[in-house]
């Protein structure tokens, strides 16, 4: 007998009161569609729970898939057999023979199914006594056993499972409506993306770059990026904004100082008009506080100004050695690395303001008009959307 189905345990859903229909729809065509490359695999749910049942696949890398899927909890692999005694022995019998670095163990009965003849503290002896008479190198510890063989009796089949594997957490990715996140080609944004897919939050990435002085490289980077983080969160769009020409004006008329604060207000207005066009209801930033000149609280004060819809900035709380050992955890970090320049490390101004305020930034700001050029780049935009590893469809300017 040989495990032949895999568990889901989707904890925080549970506390979710009316959405949680919804949530348990959306996190199974998740874990469907995570799942397409192993195509005899079924996802089936019942009672509070999520099976997939393998069909005879190999349960590792469905494993390894299920555990970055938001929305689960935990994992473990079940052997379902019919609710007969001598059946259940065998399973919990199996099930126990494949706890690999085992030596003690203990056995949880849960009677689900009350029409089932044998109460729990009966079942757990009697399988308990079957397991020792029939293996020769375990003993039981009831207190901290190196595996616990769980066994469910449920209504139509009972689930035998041993070792609970740890997975994502969070939330289904697309119950949480849709942000705008602001990829650059560093360690921090796609960082700040992951974090708010884990709340079920789905994607869209703006990216700005400035050919000829950004390469085609640097553009590739943010697409190998954003392939990444599809892994936790199903298709993504990226909107490649043209920013040469708003970068050369800010320059020109912006005393260097400032220029990089009007930058990031010109990339917050670029990206209100596209979070408006496509429904989008925030935007996200990598933005972490005090990192660099443009992160300090009077920066973000200044910069917040020209819009109204949320900004927001999960990696605010966390150090960069954490943020860097999330990146390194969730793939980012060696694609992140690669030292291919960006937009706004080109027309980097030497040594930028560190506390503006709103007044004088809106006094350099009044001698230029931002706007046109800011319609100019929202109408250039280049769209790319990546689903998993194979991009799905490039905008015409690439097709012409
Ligand atoms: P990152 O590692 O994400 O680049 P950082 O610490 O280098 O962050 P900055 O370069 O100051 O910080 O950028 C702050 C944030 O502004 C980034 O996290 C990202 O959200 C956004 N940003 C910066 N450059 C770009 C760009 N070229 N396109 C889109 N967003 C950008
Ligand atoms: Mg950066």
């Amino acid at each position: 007998m040989q495990y032949d189905h895999i568990l889901i345990r989707y904890g925080e859903l549970g506390l979710k009161g009316k959405n949680i229909k919804q949530f348990i729809v959306q996190l199974q065509k998740n874990i469907q569609e995570a799942l397409k490359e192993f195509p005899s695999t079924r996802v089936t749910r019942s009672q509070g729970r999520m099976f997939v049942v393998l069909n005879g696949q190999d349960p590792e890398p469905i494993i390894e898939k299920c555990k970055t899927i938001f929305g689960i909890y935990s994992l473990s692999l079940a052997i379902k057999v019919n609710n007969e005694i001598e059946t259940i022995k065998a399973g919990a019998l199996a099930a126990l023979k494949q706890s690999e670095y085992a030596h003690t163990f203990k056995v949880s009965v849960r009677r689900a199914n009350k029409a089932f003849p044998i109460g729990s503290q009966e079942m757990n002896r009697v399988l308990g006594a079957h397991l020792l008479k029939k293996t020769s190198d375990f003993t039981v510890n009831v207190h901290e056993p190196d595996v616990e063989i769980k066994v469910e009796i449920r209504e139509k089949a009972t689930y035998i499972t041993s070792t609970v594997i740890r997975a994502a957490g969070g939330l289904p990715v697309g119950t949480g409506g849709k942000t705008l996140l602001l990829l650059s080609g560093g360690i921090d944004s796609p960082v700040a993306g992951y974090l708010i897919m884990k709340r079920g939050v789905e994607l869209e990435m703006i990216h700005f770059h400035s050919p000829p002085f950004t390469s085609e490289r640097a553009k590739q980077k943010v697409l190998d990026l954003t392939k990444v983080l599809t892994e936790y969160g199903g298709s993504i769009k990226i909107h490649l904004v043209p920013f040469t020409k708003l970068q050369q004006e800010i320059f020109k008329s912006i005393p260097e100082r400032y220029a990089m604060t009007v930058m990031r207000r010109v990339m917050l207005q670029v990206s209100e008009k596209v979070c408006q066009k496509n429904n989008i209801l925030a935007i996200a930033t990598g933005e972490s506080l005090g990192q660099v000149a443009s992160q300090t609280l009077a920066s973000m004060n200044v910069i917040n100004e020209v819009t109204n819809l949320p900004v927001i900035r999960p990696l605010v709380g966390l150090d960069k050695e954490e943020i860097i050992s999330y990146s390194k955890e969730i793939g980012t970090y060696d694609i992140s690395v690669k030292p291919y320049e960006d937009c706004c490390t080109i027309f980097v101004p030497k040594s930028p303001v560190t506390n503006p305020t709103r007044e004088k930034v809106n006094y350099l700001e009044s001698n230029t008009d931002f706007s046109t050029f800011i319609d100019e780049a929202v109408e250039n935009i280049e769209e790319i959307t990546i689903r998993n590893s194979t991009i799905l469809e490039e905008s015409f300017d690439d097709l012409l």
